[in-house]
């Protein structure tokens, strides 16, 4: 049983740098994960990066289902992105949203399959292959650990609207 630690925000350093690749796969490695699944059902979201909770690790977790509703659950350790072929490739049209800008949605064109590549928790090799919601939450995980907010792919107006938006009901409390 994991602990609940608090999310991150945009704006935080932490989740503008890339995060360091992990070395050891240790009781701490496992503890990391264990509160990082207990943080992202407490947010209830349906992807996690070590760096939302403040940890510069690259590291994510999941829980999501994919195109045909299968709910798929794992942790990705050093993830590596897979993508098809630009010209094999098809986009998802469908938004998007993040822990870190919460309440706020856009819409954002992704590849509607997706494959990672890395380690479990124990060190061993897993790979994940993801169509529809579960495509996009690799995607979406991976740019986290790389230091990159969905919002950073977005065109500069809308990312401006989405942030005001944001700032307005941070205010509103
Ligand atoms: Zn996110």
């Amino acid at each position: 049983m994991g602990e609940v630690r608090p999310i991150v925000y945009v704006g935080d350093p932490v989740l503008h740098a890339p995060c360091e690749p992990v070395k050891e796969f240790d009781d701490e490695l496992r503890a990391l994960v264990d509160d990082m699944f207990a943080s992202m059902y407490a947010a209830e979201g349906v992807g996690l990066a070590a760096n939302q909770i403040g940890v510069p690790l690259r590291v994510f977790v999941y829980d999501c289902p994919d195109e045909d509703g299968v709910r798929h659950k794992g942790v990705v350790v050093n993830p590596v992105l897979e993508l098809p072929e630009v010209g094999e490739r098809r986009l998802d049209p469908g938004a998007e949203g993040c822990l870190s800008v919460p309440g706020q949605y856009a819409p954002l064109p992704r590849a509607d399959r997706a494959k990672v590549h890395g380690f479990d928790a124990d060190g061993r090799p897993v790979t994940v292959e993801g169509t529809g919601m579960l495509a996009r939450c690799l995607q979406h995980e991976t740019d986290h650990l790389d230091g990159h907010l969905y919002i950073d792919r977005l065109p500069a107006k809308r990312r401006k609207r989405v942030l005001a938006a944001y700032e307005e009901s941070r205010k509103a409390g």
